[in-house]
């Protein structure tokens, strides 16, 4: 599998990264819904939230805790913020690599359509 979000990890392709470490990217999203539009990866290949293993666990606890962490240092944490991991066909997954989406900046709506 070699999915446009790879090539972001191995820097094959640029990205306006905003948070990394040894087990995650984040960077903003090239067609942003929303004032604060940013994608955190995991950088272990996963195809979407479907196929998570019990041994992926602390990896998805992590990029959680880094949402929040983001979320703060982007100023929208205290007014307010959306994380959807679309998945598969009916959940509108387009890329097929796993990815939080972190949403803010604005009022969200619900149900999502
Ligand atoms: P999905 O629909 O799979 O949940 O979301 C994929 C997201 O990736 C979309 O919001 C889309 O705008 C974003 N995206 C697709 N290709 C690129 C790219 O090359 N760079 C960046 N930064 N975002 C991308």
């Amino acid at each position: 599998m070699s999915t446009i979000f790879k090539k972001i990890i191995d820097k094959e392709i640029p990205a306006d990264i905003v948070y990394e470490d040894e087990h995650c990217l984040a960077f903003k999203d090239i067609d942003p819904k929303a004032p604060v539009h940013i994608l955190i990866i995991p950088k272990k290949e996963i195809p979407s939230v479907a196929e998570v293993a019990e041994s992926d666990k602390e990896l998805l606890g992590h990029l959680l805790v880094k949402a929040s962490q983001i979320a703060k240092d982007l100023g929208v944490s205290e007014s307010g913020y959306r994380l959807v991991a679309n998945t598969n066909k009916e959940g509108g997954q387009e890329v097929p690599y796993l990815h939080i989406h972190l949403l803010g900046g604005r009022q969200m709506t619900w149900p999502p359509g």
